[in-house]
């Protein structure tokens, strides 16, 4: 039965991506398609047990994953790097086969999952992680030390996923809705997990477990293990909204310790400066911890990674601090569905880095901190990456700041700040904790905006090219009227756009067809207003 499920799978898929991409593989859209071996039942916890041997760099360990069955079945797939070996599959039913395929690893289970039935599987694993060459943009584990020779490490795999280092259902349409987590490490350590702190027990006269406690729905990659002889202390903030208390725990290097008290304090203005654009900071349950990482950073849900130098940027604030914060917002509690959408994460936060300048420091600088952004568009690929594959082969970061250009430009279509805020509060409560589909999310935002905004993101998000204004002087220079249009790869792109004429700001409204416009004035130059539209603007003849 589980062979020829996985044989018909594997075919049609193999036929699919061989008509629209030689270069995905069978494995890739196994591993990255939501297949009905994962459809068929849906996370409900992890409860992780991990030792981790800082000497031999070797992990051991559990993870007991709780599910509820969707759909019939009697196979379903989990995720494992092949670096691992798995030493047993015990299910709620007795014992499970098991045959691995690349990372994946499809389970033989010996009983019928069902519509509302509850089961489990423990599956027991060891093994030397893959270590990271280049974190966090490859990921796997950070294996340093720190200046007393002790070790200090952690983990990320925002592109590679949980099951780098974790057994896991590893895709984002689904997030377990708990996470419990025990990390075992030496005593001369203590290891730092998402969400509460439970409490720390030995376990052998070397070792201590550490146990925590994460209660919100949580991303695969956000999951995370960070361990070194830290030093700890802890503060709270007012949530804005709610005027609720928010307890803030802070794990530094002994070494970068004043420095991390004199830097981190701005963690406080960011969830308050962000709690007041777009709701309180979304996991008030499980506190929030940052925590000094061997590497430059990463989102990880209410335990942020920070491995930067504790400087602020020529704007004046901490750009990890900022960033990583900005995504338990954008991100972690408003999630992509396919990591094809990764969009949602990066371009709302590196957005709302914006916003936050835009905050503390106004709307002009806030304007020349886009500006900033903008020189780093490459337009080499779509924003949109390939989905149901496993993709992960950005050729720029478009998906940061074209995107954030790509909302700016949005704003100035709306051009009503009122509607604008409420429509990025709305993607909140619509769709915080339920991983979306870019798709959906656009579908979304035009309903709510009350105007057609397919093929404004289909144009930015979609294609390479820059949409270009192109104007004509349709009389004699000097009787004060220009014809427009919009030149763009997609059809029916009708939206405004600011431009100066004669050195005054206007808002032309045209399309694909060319708009003749009348001024009252001669004509005597005509601009692009660069500042509020990703655009260019050509003079045709
Ligand atoms: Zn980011």
């Amino acid at each position: 039965m589980k062979k020829r499920i996985l044989t018909l799978l594997y075919f049609s898929l193999v036929t699919v991506y061989s008509i629209q991409a030689q270069k995905y593989t069978a494995l890739d859209s196994l591993r990255g398609s939501y297949h009905a071996n994962r459809s068929c039942y849906d996370l409900n916890q992890y409860h992780l047990q991990l030792k981790v041997d800082p000497a031999t760099r070797y992990l051991s360990g559990t993870n007991r994953i709780f599910c509820t069955g969707l759909s019939e079945s009697r196979s379903l797939q989990i995720d494992l790097d092949q670096s691992f070996d798995i030493l047993s599959i015990e299910t709620s039913g007795g014992t499970a086969k098991w045959k691995r395929m690349g990372s994946s690893v499809v389970l033989q289970l010996p009983f019928l999952i069902e519509p509302g039935k509850k089961f489990w599987l423990d599956v027991v694993y060891k093994g030397h992680p893959h270590t990271a060459a280049d974190p966090p943009w490859d990921g796997g584990f950070v294996w340093e030390t720190d200046s007393d020779g002790l070790p200090w490490i952690g983990v990320s795999c925002e592109g590679e996923g949980a099951s780098l280092w974790f057994p896991s259902k590893d895709h984002p349409a689904d997030e377990p809705d708990s996470v419990f987590l025990q990390y075992e490490v030496p005593r001369n350590l203590v290891a730092v997990g998402n969400g509460q702190f439970l409490g720390r027990k030995a376990i052998s006269d070397s070792t201590y477990q550490y146990s925590y406690k994460v209660t919100y729905p949580i991303n695969q990659y956000n999951v995370t293990f960070n361990a070194a002889a830290y030093q700890t202390w802890s503060d709270t903030v007012l949530l804005p909204v709610s005027g609720k208390v928010l307890k803030m725990n802070f794990y530094a290097l002994r070494e970068d310790l004043e420095k991390a008290k004199n830097q981190w304090v701005q963690a406080k203005t960011v969830l308050s400066v962000l709690g007041r654009q777009f709701g309180d900071y979304p996991f008030p349950n499980d506190g929030y911890k940052l925590v000094q990482t061997p590497y430059l950073g990463m989102e990880h849900q209410s335990c942020i990674a920070y491995g930067d130098k504790f400087e602020n940027e020529a704007f004046g604030f901490d750009y990890i601090v900022m960033h990583e914060t900005g995504h338990e917002w954008w991100g972690n509690y408003t999630s992509a569905n396919d990591h094809a959408d990764l969009w949602i994460h990066e371009s709302f936060c590196t957005y709302s880095e914006a916003l936050y300048v835009e905050a503390l420091q106004g709307k002009e600088k806030a304007m020349d901190y886009l500006v900033f952004q903008k020189k780093k568009i490459k337009n080499k690929s779509p924003v949109h990456g390939e989905r149901d594959v496993y993709f992960h082969d950005w050729k720029d970061s478009d998906m940061y700041y074209k995107g954030s250009w790509t909302l700016h430009s949005l704003r100035f279509i709306v051009n009503d700040d009122v509607l604008w805020f409420d429509c990025l509060r709305s993607i909140r409560s619509q769709f915080g904790m339920k991983p979306v589909s870019s798709i959906t999310l656009q579908k979304h935002m035009s309903a709510f905006l009350k105007r057609d905004l397919s093929p404004f993101f289909q144009q930015f998000l979609d294609k390479t090219q820059w949409p270009e204004l192109e104007f004509r002087r349709v009389l004699k220079d000097g009787e004060g009227t220009i014809a427009f249009r919009w030149k763009t790869e997609v059809k029916d792109f009708q939206y405004p756009a600011p431009i100066f004429i004669n050195g005054n700001p206007h808002r032309i409204e045209t399309g694909n067809r060319w708009t003749e416009i009348a001024f009252r004035d001669p004509i005597k130059t005509v601009e692009a207003d660069e500042r509020l539209f990703l655009y260019r603007l050509k003079e045709v003849k």
